[in-house]
């Protein structure tokens, strides 16, 4: 059985899949989905993420939590959590380059959320130093200091598209025609919750939401709000989301979201705005990932690992070149912060 099929005899039986349902079958199905299946980063996988390109980004982006703690009072016990943490190598840097930082080792409670089996196994491996808890989602986390941070991960959270039809909106369906799955477009409906979208849309436009991911944002901002802590969430897209921004990747290049569904990675850009407004907590502007790295130091720190002789200067300064400038990963890629209405922003960040 291909997810292909499974999708088809699913479409005939219940009829169309929304965007969303279509992107949790094809990422998580238990025995099919393109997460649940295999390792999908690296040179050798479909996509390559910033803690892969080097190990500046996990390091600067653990010093900055680190900062965060210092500035928030030191919390004896606090949960340092990563959403979707891949192959375990961003926490890896974050607490190998915060084990300068006193006491921040000690207090850390080391916590994954990880959907993905075959990542599981591998963060494991990679952080078997660092007793790290898995917990199945963020509303099992403890109540306590939450620092938290998602690299890549609010991309793989399932959107749904609406299409604008007057004062109406259709959602944007997956049917099937024969063996072939389609677009269409569900019947025009009254949506409150997207109101705030026809000031600035027209006939025709699309709008993704991303109910997950606002979800999370509600969870973590409330934490972060009652307990302290801070949140660093980054990822592709921007302020607002216009447009249909659902991708498929397979192997490094572009392919088409309909083809060969579970063996392609499916993400959708970020609307920051809307993880904005379900935080009940403080947020910092939504920063580009460049100017981000180059706050927190990254040019000096490519210079002294250059000079320290561990990894090769050309090397060093591809990465940094990959991770900041405006036309690789430094301006597609944004920073937002969340953090207590009481304290300030995150290092690197501003309100
Ligand atoms: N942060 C890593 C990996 C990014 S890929 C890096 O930057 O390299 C997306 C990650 O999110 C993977 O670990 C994937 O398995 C995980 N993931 C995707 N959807 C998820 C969900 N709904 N719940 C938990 N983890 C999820």
């Amino acid at each position: 059985m291909t997810l292909h099929t499974l999708l088809l005899a699913r479409i005939a039986q219940d009829g169309p899949l929304s965007v969303a349902d279509y992107m949790t079958e094809c990422l998580l199905n238990p025995t099919l989905g393109y997460y649940a299946t295999r390792d999908p980063l690296g040179v050798a996988g479909d996509f390559i993420t910033a803690p892969e390109i080097s190990q500046m980004f996990g390091e600067l982006v653990g010093l900055a939590l680190a900062q965060a703690w210092i500035d928030q009072g030191r919390p004896t016990v606090f949960t340092l959590a990563e959403a979707g943490p891949g192959r375990g190598t961003l926490m890896a840097d974050i607490l190998r380059a915060t084990r300068a930082v006193p006491g921040f080792a000690d207090a850390a409670r080391v916590t994954l959320i990880e959907a993905s089996p075959v990542l599981q196994d591998i963060q494991r491996e990679t952080l078997k130093d660092h007793a790290p808890v898995w917990v199945g989602s963020v509303d099992a986390l403890p109540d306590a200091p939450l620092f938290f941070v998602a690299n890549e991960f609010f991309d793989a959270l399932p959107v749904r598209q609406f299409v604008r039809d007057g004062q109406f909106w259709r959602e944007r369906c997956i049917g099937a025609q024969g063996n072939t799955l389609h677009f269409g477009l569900s019947a025009p409906a009254l949506r409150p919750d997207l109101d705030h979208r026809l000031e600035d849309t027209k006939d025709g436009d699309l709008v993704e939401v991303c109910p997950a991911g606002q979800g999370i944002a509600t969870n973590v901002g409330a934490r972060i709000e009652a307990y302290g802590g801070a949140a660093l969430i980054i990822d592709y897209g921007d302020w607002r989301s216009q447009g249909d921004t659902l991708q498929a990747v397979r192997s490094h290049a572009y392919a088409d979201p309909l083809d060969n569904p579970g063996l392609a990675d499916l993400t959708a850009h970020v609307d920051f705005e809307a993880l904005c407004l379900a935080a009940p907590c403080a947020h910092s502007r939504v920063t580009p990932q460049g100017v981000f790295l180059e706050r927190l130091g990254i040019s000096a720190r490519a210079e002294a690992l250059s000079n320290s002789g561990q990894t090769a200067r050309t090397d060093v300064l591809a990465a940094h070149h990959r991770l900041t400038h405006p036309t690789e990963m430094g301006n597609l890629f944004k920073i937002l912060g969340l953090y207590p209405t009481k304290g300030t922003p995150p290092p690197g960040l501003e309100a």
